[in-house]
């Protein structure tokens, strides 16, 4: 989806804006989880535009002055944004912050439409015509604090959002590279790709490819890593922030199949490690868990294994997800990474059919017996495999609440046995048949 940013010096009312055009004038589709709370990106809607929303302001940035502060929003929008949207105030008048914010703005050929807020009755809409000087074109008199002038604003911005028809099928298995800061995903995106077997190209054109990467290996798979640019040129002021981070790390799990979780061997585990982790099992990806830095530690015969159970006990959710060893310094393992995801993919998309799928149940409930609460007993009919990307399977029995979760948990490790789903989150949902 086309993504528009807003910018602005603050107290300009960015966020208001943000809110008023998520909360009122468009519907909100969906929410990213963990981000909630002081939102930065909100997906919406406008004349059957699906497009995303990113405040910039909510990118803080330390105690950073005003310019490095102003600066790494509009870096982040340049970067990130189809179209971004320069808030100023009608109340205020033009600034000399906003002529700074502006000539930021310069560099880019990616449009711009001016908003000028606070214009909250009829007569000051004879104010606005000094932002003209700013260069951007047309200024819109909007007031987000009373929902006025949205409409005409949103109208402009969708004209300028890139033809949808730019998006093709696509065979390529879109993956991403995740993990807190400094835990070497740039290193590792770059040596994945400076690998000479590799053949990259940088396709033009859509959004998504802007800061996607595609290649294909010597074998001929095709692979998009997802959200990469950033990562191949590094320095950006709001990259190492926290919260950046933890955004950036939603979207790219949002575009992908699979993800390649990155942990610092070094570092050990941190929380905003399972955050992520988390909110890629809830979307239901596929999963590898990267070890990286594995150079940089004195090791004996129990340090890999050492290593695995601590993750297996702090990721619990995730024993599905393979989990490789590797160095991005010097290269170890790293070779593994491109047949790994594409084997973990074909279990994303794996589809078991229905009697192949029902002997397993069958003989599952043959060993270990159906639960039964006051004398009455589980009886389980049939399964049936309903979705891929995750594999779901819909079981149908006499009565959803005679199905325990250790029961349900059973199942599903007796079809992980039967069938290799490693790296795929699995799904059952039990359903009443009379
Ligand atoms: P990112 O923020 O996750 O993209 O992390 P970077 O790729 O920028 O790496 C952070 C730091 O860790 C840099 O100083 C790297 O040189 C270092 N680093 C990355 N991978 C490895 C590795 O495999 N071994 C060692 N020893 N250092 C690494």
């Amino acid at each position: 989806a086309p993504i528009v940013a807003i910018v602005g010096r603050p107290n300009v009312g960015k966020s208001t804006i943000f809110n008023r055009m998520a909360g009122e004038r468009i519907a909100i589709v969906e929410d990213m989880p963990g981000v909630t709370r002081d939102r930065l990106y909100a997906s919406a809607e406008w004349l059957n535009y699906d497009f995303r929303m990113i405040d910039t302001g909510g990118i803080e940035i330390g105690d950073a002055p005003f310019l490095a502060e102003i600066r790494g929003q509009v870096e982040l929008a340049l970067d990130e944004a189809d179209v971004i949207v320069m808030v100023v105030s009608g109340r205020e008048g033009l600034t000399e912050a906003d002529e700074v914010v502006a000539k930021m703005l310069y560099k880019t050929d990616k449009p711009v439409v001016l908003a000028v807020n606070k214009v909250d009755n009829p007569e000051m809409r004879n104010d606005i015509y000094d932002f003209y000087a700013l260069g951007l074109g047309d200024p819109f008199p909007v007031s987000g604090s009373h929902g006025i002038g949205l409409g005409d604003l949103l109208d402009e911005v969708v004209k300028h959002f890139p033809d949808e028809a730019a998006e093709q099928e696509d065979e390529a298995i879109r993956f991403s590279i995740i993990g807190r800061p400094n835990v070497g995903k740039s290193s590792i995106v770059n040596a994945m790709l400076g690998e000479k077997r590799v053949i990259v190209s940088d396709i033009e054109g859509t959004t998504r490819d802007a800061i996607d990467t595609r290649f294909v290996t010597p074998d001929g798979d095709e692979f998009v890593m997802v959200d990469t640019a950033g990562m191949r040129k590094r320095g950006k002021i709001y990259e190492n922030t926290e919260k950046y981070s933890v955004m950036r790390a939603m979207k790219a799990i949002d575009d992908s199949n699979v993800i390649l979780m990155v942990l610092d061997a070094e570092a050990g585990i941190r929380e905003q490690d399972k955050h992520v982790a988390g909110f890629a099992h809830d979307a239901g990806r596929a999963m590898i868990i990267v070890v990286n830095k594995w150079d940089a530690i004195e090791k004996d015969d129990h340090t890999m294994s050492d290593f695995e159970n601590l993750i297996r006990d702090e990721f619990k959710f995730l024993d599905y997800a393979p989990i490789v060893f590797v160095s991005a310094k010097t290269g170890q393992r790293l070779d593994r990474l491109p047949q790994l995801v594409k084997d973990v993919d074909d279990n994303h998309r794996k589809r078991i059919g229905s009697s192949t799928l029902n002997d397993v149940i069958m003989d599952a409930i043959a060993i270990n017996p159906t639960p039964s609460d006051n004398g009455r007993r589980l009886r389980v009919y049939y399964a049936t495999q309903v979705a891929v990307q995750p594999p779901t399977f819909v079981i149908f029995v006499n009565d959803v609440e005679l199905m325990h979760f250790s029961y349900e948990r059973f199942l599903e490790n007796k079809i992980r046995e039967a069938f290799d789903f490693t790296g795929t989150p699995i799904k059952l949902i039990v359903r009443a048949r009379k």
